[in-house]
């Protein structure tokens, strides 16, 4: 692997300073490539908590990821190496909101998807991610004594666990989604595999129903990744209906395979904020809380509850 000045300087910072840096598969492959631990959002929660022995905790992907850092680790300082890096779909729901919903059902369980703020997670029952959402609702309604569940904010992830489970959950809002995968559409998947018949088409939950009926595989970025990994020689080429760091992760791991992108919409324009020089200005700068996620103690000890829940079930 050839690296260049800067990421040479951030494995020689990164060692000094025994800091570890977590990145999401959707950020720029200069960061991927530096980074001690890469994942998708319920591998990267299992790894904060079970396996980083460092004390600071350096997260290169959107606020929400590194809030979870926060919250199982709460005895460790975690920092982001771009403060504005937010999901949009977090704002879809607020835990005002949450708490309206309970009132109007109350008698429900609410799982929410880890893609929402710290509070948020502190009114929820059970926290999902797109690789587990499927299994952790059905051990929700099979386990717990209600069934109403309440699901919230991404609402084509909730109506793809409804068509795996046939159990029907109420949408927290109507309308949340992925303002980068729920721009896919119909036409953008069917013009490139006009061009690449042979190529197989992976895509990812948040993508719209008429996008995930055309696919031969929907999942996440890890289980996309693992698909591809595992598949026999025979399959050469692939479809990929998520961020393009995923593309550029698989390309750089698996490379005698190929890979198009199924809509050129495919870039979270808040994943790509971080770069990293700034990654390297914050190992340099570890002391200025500018780059702190902290969540507040109150609410951090009720929202460790749902994300544990999740952990165990998963
Ligand atoms: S890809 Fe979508 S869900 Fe993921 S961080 Fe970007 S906006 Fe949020």
């Amino acid at each position: 692997m050839t690296l260049n000045i800067i990421q040479k300087k951030i494995l020689r910072l990164k060692e000094e300073k025994e800091a570890a840096i977590l990145a999401h598969y959707y950020q720029p492959i200069e960061i991927q490539k530096v980074a001690d631990y890469l994942g998708d959002s319920l591998e990267l929660s299992r790894i904060a908590k079970e396996k980083v022995p460092n004390d600071i905790i350096i997260f290169a992907g959107v606020r929400f990821m590194a809030e979870t850092a926060s919250i199982l680790n709460q005895d460790k300082r975690v920092l982001i190496s771009h403060p504005e890096s937010l999901c949009p779909m977090a704002a879809y729901l607020d835990a005002g909101m949450v708490k309206s919903y309970r009132e109007k059902y109350p008698n429900s369980q609410v799982i929410t998807y880890v893609n929402s703020t710290a509070a948020v997670k502190a009114e929820s029952d059970l926290c999902c991610t797109s690789s587990n959402a499927v299994k952790i609702v059905k051990r929700a309604f099979e386990k717990e004594k209600s069934k109403i569940i309440l699901f919230g904010p991404d609402a084509n992830l909730a109506d793809f666990v409804e068509q795996e489970t046939k159990i029907n959950l109420i949408k927290m809002p109507e309308n949340g989604n992925c303002v980068v995968h729920s721009q896919v559409t119909k036409e953008d998947l069917l013009r490139v595999k006009q061009e690449h018949p042979d190529a197989m088409i992976l895509v990812h939950p948040e993508c719209v129903r008429a996008v995930r009926e055309l696919a031969d595989i929907v999942g996440s970025t890890a289980q996309m990744y693992k698909f591809v990994k595992e598949s026999p020689k025979s399959v050469k080429e692939f479809i990929i209906g998520t961020e393009i760091g995923l593309l550029e992760r698989m390309m750089e791991d698996i490379p005698e395979k190929k890979y198009y992108l199924a809509s050129d919409k495919l870039v979270c324009y808040n994943m790509k904020k971080h770069t990293i020089e700034m990654l390297e200005h914050v190992l340099n700068n570890l002391d200025d809380n500018n780059y702190e996620v902290k969540v507040p103690k109150n609410i951090a000890k009720r929202a460790i509850v749902p994300l544990e829940r999740m952990l165990e079930y998963s």
